[in-house]
């Protein structure tokens, strides 16, 4: 999905279309990037779900940090918000979450049986910033057969109903949101995971970026990765990519060096990481 310019009539249809089709189901799951759980949130989704239950997908965990998902899915919990890390590529994905979502509504279910109402499926709705994995997540839920169940009342013209399972169904069209980016670090995690494809951050911003943040958390991944010595720690962030620019062999190309960094860091060249670090965290 290409990224989108938010203009305000842009968000404003969003955000109608989300608010729309939040009456017609029965869980959203709100979907955020595993490596930048923080910067992947919208900041008006609470609002915009109000009191509809809630399911915190975060996505990409293939790519994240094992133990800082385990304390992002222990914070989200602390908040009151069930939520569980997956690989959409991976089979396991669409039982994983039917599983948790039935636990999640077991009551409203329980109740519904209780007074005689017939067994049906849960119904789900996406939501997130672009790139956060809707689309990969859908097509593994609904295994690509994207078996369709047709118009239901109630569903915005055009919009189906995807079967994954007889015990869930989700909205074919996910709410998109946009990301928040006012404060820089934020900016900066959400361009180095490709999250934002924004001229607005310029490529060598991201990689000194990027460069203090592996220092600091992942040093064993930086010095293996581009066979560094212990002491270039000692350089400043700057000497530090100037450095990596003639180990590229890019004379004192560090634009292009810059692309280069935050490109091996996209595909995971070092490592699982997470950005948004919980608080408590410790340095590795
Ligand atoms: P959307 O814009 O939210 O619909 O995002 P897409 O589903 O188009 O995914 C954006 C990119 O992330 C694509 O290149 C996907 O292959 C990739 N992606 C999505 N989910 C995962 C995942 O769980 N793990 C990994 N490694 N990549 C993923």
């Amino acid at each position: 999905m290409a990224t989108i310019q938010w203009f305000p009539g842009h968000m404003a249809k969003a955000i109608r279309q989300l608010e729309e089709n939040l009456h017609v189901v029965d869980i959203v799951f709100e979907l955020v990037d595993a490596r930048i759980p923080q910067a992947s949130r919208n900041p008006e989704i609470e609002r915009l779900i109000k009191d509809k239950p809630h399911l915190m997908i975060m996505t990409k965990n293939d790519l994240a940090d094992d133990q800082q998902t385990t304390s992002w899915i222990k914070a989200f919990k602390a908040q009151g918000l069930p939520a569980i890390a997956v690989d959409s590529k991976a089979n396991i994905t669409t039982k994983a979450i039917t599983k948790i979502t039935q636990s999640i509504l077991a009551d409203k279910l329980s109740a519904e049986l209780q007074k005689g109402l017939k067994e049906r499926p849960v119904r789900a709705i996406t939501v997130g910033i672009p790139n956060v994995g809707k689309s990969t997540l859908l097509n593994r839920l609904v295994n690509k057969r994207a078996a369709q169940v047709g118009d239901r009342p109630g569903v915005t013209k055009g919009q189906q109903w995807l079967r994954s399972s007889s015990k869930l169904q989700l909205l074919d069209t996910p709410g998109i949101l946009w990301p928040k980016f006012d404060d820089e670090e934020t900016g900066q995690a959400l361009a180095l995971t490709g999250a934002i494809k924004d001229q607005r951050f310029a490529s060598d911003d991201v990689a000194l970026y990027a460069l203090k943040f592996f220092r600091q958390y992942y040093p064993t991944a930086l010095t293996q990765r581009y066979k560094l010595q212990e002491s270039d720690f000692d350089l400043s962030d700057v000497d530090l990519l100037l450095k990596l620019t003639k180990l590229f062999g890019m004379k004192d190309d560090y634009e292009r060096a810059s692309d280069r960094l935050i490109l091996d860091i996209r595909k995971g060249k070092l490592g699982r990481y997470t950005l948004n670090r919980t608080t408590g965290d410790q340095d590795d």
